[in-house]
Parts: C-alpha cells; sequence; structure tokens
C-alpha cells in the first residue's frame, strides 16, 4: 500500500453524540457538513441516524442533497447558507430545509418555494450569517405563520466560557426570540458545554462528535497511519528536504513517508510536528513535501512499516497546536488519498 490509512471509528463518532446529548434534556441534532468534518458524511450520518440522530445540519443546499441521498426520506436536514439563488431545485427535491438568513431570502423562499418549510437564522453579534434585530423585526411576524421549524443563533466565542460575549449574545438571542412558538437552537459544541442556559429547544454539535476541542471527554474517532516508503543513514552534517532546513548534527537515520500537504498535512508543520512509532515519537525531520515526510527516527531500535500521525498519543488537537492550527483544519483537510476503513459502518 502506498498511500496512508485513515482508520474512521464510526462507533465512536457514535458514542461521542450519545455522550453530548447525555448532557443535554434536548434534542441533539448533529452538524455533518464539509463531508462530515472530513470524514465521510454519508457513513457519518448513517450511523448517527441509527445511533437516533433525527436531525442533520450542512452548510450548503448541495451538501444536502448528497446527504438527502445516503438517508433517505425521513431526517430532517437543514441548510446553514438559507436559500440562494440557484438552490430552489435542489431544496425542492431534496425536501431540504432552508436556514433564511435575511429579510431578502425569506422574500424569495415565499416566492419561490411557498408552503416549504424553513428556519431562521438571526445574528446576535458574530456578525457572520444571519438577519440583525432590526431586520427580523422587519418580516418576523410574516415568518411566524408560515411553516417555521426552527429559529437559530451561532455563538462567536463558545469555546472560551469566561468570555463575555457569551452572556451578551445569550440576552440577544432572548430577546429577539421572546413569545415565539418556534423551536430555538443556539449551541454548537461548544455553547452544549456551557449548560442548559445555552440548550433552548435543540443542540447541534459539530466538531465534538468527531473528537475535537472543546469537547475534551470525547472518544478518538480517527488514526492515520502512513507507510514507510524507504529509510537512510545520514551523517553529520548532510541535510534533509528542501530547502536543506534540517541538518544532521550527529549520524542519523531517517524515514521518508508516504503523505503530504497535498493530503492535508499542512506545510506549517515542517520541522515541529511529531509521528509515532507505537508510542515513540519521532519528529519530523526538514519540509513537509507534496507527498512525502521525512521523519527523524534515529532513537528507533526497529523500523517499523507505518509510522502513525493521528492515533491515541497525538489527537487532532495536538496536531493541529504543532501547525499553529485547530483541530476542525485538520479534520476538514484529511486527504482523499488515503485508504479508508470504517469501523461501525452502517449500509
Ligand atoms: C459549524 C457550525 C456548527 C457546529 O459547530 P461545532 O463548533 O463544530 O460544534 C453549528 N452551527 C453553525 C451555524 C455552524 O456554522
Amino acid at each position: 500500500m502506498g498511500t496512508g490509512t485513515l482508520h474512521i471509528d464510526l462507533d465512536a463518532v457514535a458514542a461521542n453524540w450519545a455522550a453530548l446529548d447525555a448532557k443535554t434534556s434536548v434534542e441533539t441534532a448533529a452538524v455533518v457538513k464539509a463531508n462530515g468534518y472530513g470524514l465521510g458524511v454519508s457513513q457519518v450520518a448513517l450511523r448517527l441516524a441509527r445511533a437516533g440522530v433525527r436531525r442533520f445540519f450542512v452548510a450548503t443546499a448541495e451538501e444536502g442533497v448528497v446527504l438527502r441521498a445516503a438517508l433517505g426520506h425521513g431526517p430532517e436536514i437543514n441548510i446553514f447558507s438559507g436559500h440562494m439563488d440557484s438552490d430552489t431545485p435542489l431544496l425542492r427535491e431534496g425536501k431540504l430545509t432552508p436556514m433564511l438568513n435575511s429579510a431578502e431570502q425569506f422574500a424569495q423562499h415565499q416566492a419561490r418555494l411557498p408552503g416549504h418549510s424553513y428556519g431562521v437564522q438571526l445574528d446576535t453579534g458574530m456578525n457572520r450569517l444571519g438577519a440583525e434585530p432590526a431586520e427580523w423585526a422587519s418580516f418576523r411576524a410574516e415568518a411566524e405563520t408560515g411553516p417555521l421549524t426552527l429559529i437559530m443563533s451561532h455563538l462567536a466565542c463558545a469555546d472560551d466560557p469566561a468570555h463575555p460575549q457569551n452572556a451578551a449574545q445569550l440576552a440577544a438571542f432572548i430577546n429577539m426570540t421572546q413569545g415565539s412558538s418556534a423551536k430555538r437552537s443556539f449551541a454548537a459544541t461548544g455553547g452544549l458545554l456551557l449548560g442548559p442556559d445555552y440548550h433552548f429547544d435543540l443542540c447541534r454539535p459539530g466538531v465534538g462528535l468527531y473528537g475535537g476541542a472543546p469537547f475534551s471527554e470525547a472518544h478518538h474517532t480517527i488514526r492515520l497511519s502512513l507507510p514507510v516508503v524507504q529509510t537512510r543513514d545520514v551523517a553529520a552534517g548532510e541535510s534533509v528536504g528542501y530547502s536543506a532546513t534540517w541538518i544532521a548534527e550527529s549520524p542519523s537515520k531517517i524515514a521518508t513517508v508516504s503523505a503530504g500537504y497535498a493530503d492535508g498535512l499542512i506545510r506549517f508543520m515542517s520541522d515541529k510536528a511529531r509521528l509515532f512509532a507505537g508510542n515513540i515519537p519521532c519528529k519530523l525531520a526538514g519540509r513537509v513535501s507534496m507527498d512525502l515526510l521525512t521523519v527523524d527516527v534515529t532513537h528507533l531500535d526497529e523500523i517499523p512499516d507505518h509510522l502513525d500521525i493521528l492515533c491515541p498519543h497525538q489527537s487532532v488537537d495536538a496536531l493541529a497546536d504543532e501547525a499553529g492550527t485547530i483541530g476542525y483544519e485538520i479534520l476538514t483537510s484529511l486527504g482523499q488519498r488515503y485508504h479508508r476503513i470504517y469501523k461501525g459502518e452502517v449500509f
């Protein structure tokens, strides 16, 4: 096998959902945008549906169509980007529920798909997506008389419980939705962990399902094993890799493994990230190339046939830290070249 192997534990994803669900007394949906945070949207969603998830969220109508094909009829599929110009046939045929973001989207939805259910997304201070208070006031009365399934908003700082913006956004959300008979959703993973004040009728975690921060009790969901293609001895003073950034201080052994920035192992990991031989860490030596990594394995007694870059010893967040990014980016960048092996797949 010339490419890496990505082991994806769908039972762990389901266990993470159940553990998050146990922290609320309300419904827990699942966010599976960006191909299920890189793990495979069909496999993830089918496993979560089996675990009891009845409501899913994706970013775009195109993602919703793919998800509907996988899930069949039944589960509700909500679209964060709302009803965009070219979405009408996708929303209709996929029976997808747009989270309308503006008075303009509401008018367009009414005109194009009368009677077709919708949600409304409000902006409570993140200034990214959703109607602000004055705009919401302009169409709220009409929106509340139609098939409105959900009113939602999103927290900007929920991964930091001490951040004052959490309470400010909460107050704004309560203010903007008071007296509504529609269901309300405010919390993603971070908000769910902030406690019941943030739960309303429906929580919608994403990253926690896949084992990422801020859900610190999460099960690991993936192992990424990269095959060793070649090993060599380098003498003191020899360099390794592009631009000769790594220079051997003493006689060293270098393993070259198959995977690189084209597989989502971003170049910023160069000279910093570690791979694991079992439980023994081995540092990258030199730059990440497109298809290859070079690793200092001088201290190993035996060279294994593969090294792991994501494993119980190194979570997505730990690897992300070494690369100056967040677990979300590591997950959603996982390459298409890996051989993917699923545990717990539902057919
Ligand atoms: C991505 C997203 C979520 C899920 O967030 P996590 O931090 O991954 O749990 C929920 N709501 C909205 C609007 C999002 O964009």
